[in-house]
């Protein structure tokens, strides 16, 4: 035994090491984002990256919902196009390069520079702009997050904020100008992100992009009730429309706890969730996010310098390489190239 598990670790470890891994979903601070080059206090940083093999992340431009008006609107939009220039600014072109592709994320990787790419969430940034999309594409963001938690514009969040006065439901899904704003995303080669949107809008979303959809970072609601979660009816849509689900490291995703106790979800958990989806709708299907800096974190991978123990807790299942790569970038390259591929010329 003692043996079999040093033959296995000492296999992960080389199998992590050759992975492009990229994490679809990480926070920075804003404002007054610490410098991504020294070991700070945020879960995701340069060297962290470094120490824990993890080898690109999309780093995003959260913009909190708000109140939905002209003023609201505009700092929203001004807050997202201040924050994706920051993200650039912050890969070196040599070491850090920033990827608005998914051929720029290969050639970083195959140059051993850590990539760098961004994305934007939450629709309520674009307001009622539907020329935000181009904008942020020209930029160098690959996904939009139509919604966060509350409603907006474009449609219904599956976390309705009653402080913000939301009903239960207010466009039935999505809205006219979210179906607009989903022309937009892929007339400009954006992916569209359907987390933290609700399952009527997720579903129309799914059904109405030109590219496939994906669920940058949430779970599988068959092994926790949670609103944030995908069902096996959304997922077997994500699989008949070749979109994504991204499963990611939130506590409250993947387990279950009774409120006030510690929740003691792992990469186990993370793995459990991987295994459901997989088992579902297939591994081309699937991939993995941390959500580190906006709520992720377990144990086993608490931060980017951790990343090996999530690609252990998947080799112990008997991932092999191919399917290794897959969940880890291989099928979200393969969703952003045809996103790319179906943009207007
Ligand atoms: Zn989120």
């Amino acid at each position: 035994m003692t043996f079999w598990r040093s033959g296995h670790g000492a296999d992960a470890t080389a199998l992590h090491a050759a992975t492009l891994t990229l994490d679809t979903h990480v926070d920075i601070r804003w404002p007054e984002p610490p410098d991504p080059l020294a070991e700070g206090p945020m879960r995701v940083d340069f060297p962290k990256m470094a120490r824990g093999g993890l080898r690109a992340a999309v780093f995003v431009a959260y913009v909190p919902q708000g109140r939905r008006d002209a003023a609201g609107h505009a700092a929203a939009a001004d807050r997202a196009e201040a924050m994706l220039r920051h993200i650039r600014a912050r890969a070196d072109g040599a070491r850090r390069r920033f990827c608005a592709t998914a051929a720029e994320l290969e050639a970083a990787h195959a140059a051993g520079a850590t990539g760098v790419l961004s994305a934007v969430e939450n629709g309520y940034a674009m307001g009622h702009d539907l020329g935000a999309p181009a904008r942020w594409r020209a930029l160098g963001a690959c996904y939009l997050t139509l919604t966060h938690d509350g409603h907006n514009d474009l449609a219904d969040s599956a976390r309705p904020k009653r402080e913000l006065g939301d009903a239960e439901s207010e466009h039935g899904g999505l809205s006219a100008l979210g179906r607009r704003a989903i022309a937009a995303l892929n007339a400009a080669g954006m992916l569209v992100d359907v987390s933290h949107v609700s399952k009527a809008g997720m579903m129309q979303a799914a059904e109405l992009s030109r590219s496939p959809v994906v669920a940058t970072h949430t779970a599988c609601r068959a092994l926790c009730d949670h609103p944030r979660n995908l069902d096996d009816e959304q997922l077997d849509l994500l699989r008949a429309v070749g979109g994504l689900v991204q499963i990611t490291a939130v506590p409250a995703f993947l387990r279950r706890v009774p409120e006030g106790t510690t929740n003691p979800a792992s990469v186990e958990d993370m793995a459990e969730h991987v295994d459901h989806a997989v088992r579902r709708i297939g591994i081309e299907h699937v991939g993995l996010s941390s959500d580190f800096d906006g709520g992720g974190g377990v144990r086993g991978w608490q931060n980017a310098a951790e990343s090996a123990g999530l690609t252990a807790a998947l080799a112990a299942r008997g991932y092999d390489a191919r399917a290794i790569g897959l969940l880890w970038s291989g099928n979200f390259l393969r969703v952003w190239r045809r996103a790319e591929a179906l943009a207007a010329p």
